[in-house]
């Protein structure tokens, strides 16, 4: 398949865009592959597109039950960072930030990169400790953090009401390499390259159960019928429980609703991301103009892709709160994806208890930006059958052990992450 190039894009406009083909070829199920991965959200593609890439393992289908990345992939705010705290989590994020950095060139695919700085505010005391103790534990680490004061929050969000009389605006924790990228262009630019090293990609056709035999996976049922195959990776989002329990084992995952909203398009107003320390609320401006915002999750348990009113009216006040001027502006729309939450606020991406079953989940309200490490490291699992270093301490038996990754410090409270 021919790749993308300004070239391109020139011949084509000459001789009236006539050359393009589909982006990934629509692929029919073949009765076995080496690998399946169940699930055609970002991090199932990226699974697959890594297997090829880096391990050569290009005899593998991605099964997706609806059409790819309209899952959380294609329904998230697009922040991706890595600002995290404990050093398993903040050197598998920057290894994400990483690849996400030379993306574009990997896939050959414009997934619109934008790194125009992340900023968490603080408005106390207690609040900077921890946004120095979190920029501190970055650097230690090698990743870019910058604490601002009063001032430098102004000069680079002046919109951000500062002097905001309940919540003062003490400052912010900022990583410049944080941004955005298009959600719907990472689902279809990993497509476009898997596809391309001969990675089958099959739509409408939904995982309905699991072979197995003598406690090894052999394949999967589907809606459009049996699939062989000796190793399975599941990238499933918040239908994770439901296809573990298909093998026959559960999952400390619970399955919450998370909203994001959209507002009229405006002239540029915000060019950066920015987080409320004081409420749940953060936004970002899309190319297209519109305020993009959400807030934390709706507390209970729901497949439902449609959040509550509390929640809508706790992020447009927090919002509100943030910067009064939003008061006058008109929503668009909302919606919501289901979220695969865990106890501790941290991902799996490890074996199972069924040999050749593997899993990337557990990602909570925070996996778009994971979208090419969680790949690239499930692909590393399912390759050699063992976890890469940046993977080893995300596993299952971690509650068991007494080995939590509580990056936030909530306890054991799924909804609370
Ligand atoms: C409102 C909202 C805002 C968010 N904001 C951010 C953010 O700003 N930054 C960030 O990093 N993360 C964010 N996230 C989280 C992020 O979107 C997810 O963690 C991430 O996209 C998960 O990707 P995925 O590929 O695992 O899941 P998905 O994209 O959901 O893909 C899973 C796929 O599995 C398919 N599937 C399920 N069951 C079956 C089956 N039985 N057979 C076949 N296929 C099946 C589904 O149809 C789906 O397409 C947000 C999420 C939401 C909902």
């Amino acid at each position: 398949m021919p790749g993308y190039s300004g070239f391109r894009i020139l011949t084509e406009g000459l001789r009236g865009n006539s050359g393009w083909k589909p982006a990934w070829r629509k692929a029919a199920p073949k009765p076995s592959y080496d690998v399946i991965v169940v699930g055609g959200g970002g991090h199932g593609l990226a699974t697959a597109f890594y297997l090829a890439s880096e391990h050569g393992i290009t005899n593998v289908a991605v099964l997706e039950r609806g059409l790819i990345g309209q899952g959380n992939t294609g329904r998230n705010t697009t922040i991706v960072r890595s600002n995290y705290m404990l050093p398993e989590n903040n050197n598998f994020y920057e290894h994400s930030l990483k690849l996400w950095e030379g993306l574009e060139q990997s896939l050959n695919y414009n997934v619109m990169m934008s790194q125009r700085g992340v900023i968490n505010l603080f408005h106390n005391e207690a609040q900077k400790n921890a946004a120095l103790r979190r920029g501190n534990s970055m650097r230690l680490n090698g990743i870019d953090a910058e604490i601002l004061d009063r001032d430098g929050v102004k000069a680079m969000c002046p919109i951000v009401d500062v002097d905001n009389g309940r919540y003062p605006v003490m400052g912010g924790l900022l990583q410049r390499r944080g941004g955005t990228a298009r959600h719907d262009a990472v689902a279809w630019g990993f497509a476009h390259a898997a596809d391309a090293r001969g990675v089958d990609i099959v739509e409408h056709c939904e995982v309905t159960g699991m072979i197995i035999e003598g406690g090894a996976i052999q394949g999967v049922r589907t809606t459009r019928g049996e699939i062989r195959a000796p190793k399975v990776g599941l990238a499933v989002a918040g239908s994770t429980s439901t296809l573990t329990a298909m093998a026959g084992f559960d999952v400390p995952i619970e399955t919450h609703l998370l909203q994001a909203f959209v507002s009229e398009g405006l002239k540029p107003l915000i060019d950066c991301v920015v987080t409320f320390g004081a409420g749940h609320f953060y936004v970002s401006q899309s190319d297209k103009g519109g305020l993009v915002f959400g807030g934390g999750l709706d507390g209970y348990p729901s497949y439902g892709q449609r959040g509550t009113l509390p929640t809508a009216e706790h992020v447009y006040s927090a919002g509100v709160s943030m910067i009064p001027a939003l008061g006058r502006l008109r929503g668009l729309r909302s919606w919501a994806g289901v979220m695969d939450m865990t106890p501790d606020g941290s991902p799996y991406i490890c074996k199972t208890p069924v040999q050749g079953l593997y899993m990337t989940a557990g990602w909570c309200y925070g996996g778009f930006k994971a979208t090419p490490g969680s790949g690239w490291c499930h692909a590393w699992t399912i390759a050699k059958d063992a976890p890469h270093r940046l993977n080893a301490a995300h596993t299952l038996d971690r509650f068991r052990e007494g080995r939590m990754l509580d990056e936030r410090g909530n306890g054991p409270f799924f909804w609370a992450q």
